[in-house]
């Protein structure tokens, strides 16, 4: 049994991965079988071998059974000390310019956004882009009346509170 520090490409995330040979590691990882238990990604790489390796005596290793993390409480991604690409940077500053293009015509309604989407939907009110907040429910809710919400990939600050 070999025990090999993980670490995520996409995050950072640290785990540990337990492998019948270093060989087994090279089989797992180049049939793409190795994901990262905090957020999934598959872009996993070796960082160093855990220091207890090859541990003689009676004291049982303890596992971390990376598959059961990811059940728990749901965690942002996210990262320091890590350089950011260049390229990271530019595709970040493409998407705000993409949202804002996109927002450019549609009204902000902040949390009234489930309430205006029903009254546009239901004809209620004039046709036209909106964007504001909504729970998770509400997107749900929404959904299920056939009312389509689109997760805005930047947050979006509220017109109120630009200076
Ligand atoms: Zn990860």
């Amino acid at each position: 049994m070999i025990i090999f520090d993980l670490i995520c490409l996409d995050a950072n995330h640290r785990f540990e991965g337990w492998f019948g040979s270093s060989q087994d590691y090279a089989d797992q990882h180049d049939r793409g079988l190795l994901d990262c238990p905090v957020c999934g990604s598959k872009n996993i790489t070796k960082a160093a071998m855990a220091p207890n390796l090859g541990r003689k005596g009676n004291q049982a290793p303890v596992s971390t059974k990376p598959t059961e993390a990811g059940n728990g409480p749901h965690a942002e991604p996210v990262t320091s000390k890590v350089p950011v690409p260049a390229e990271y940077k530019e595709l970040i500053g493409k998407l705000a310019k993409a949202q804002a293009k996109m927002l450019a015509n549609s009204e902000w309604v902040g949390d009234r956004f489930a309430a205006r989407a029903r009254d546009i939907h239901y004809g209620d009110a004039d046709e036209k882009p909106i964007h504001g907040t909504a729970s998770q429910e509400e997107v749900a809710d929404l959904a299920e009346e056939g009312i389509a919400a689109l997760p805005l990939p930047l947050p979006v600050l509220p017109p109120e509170s630009k200076n």
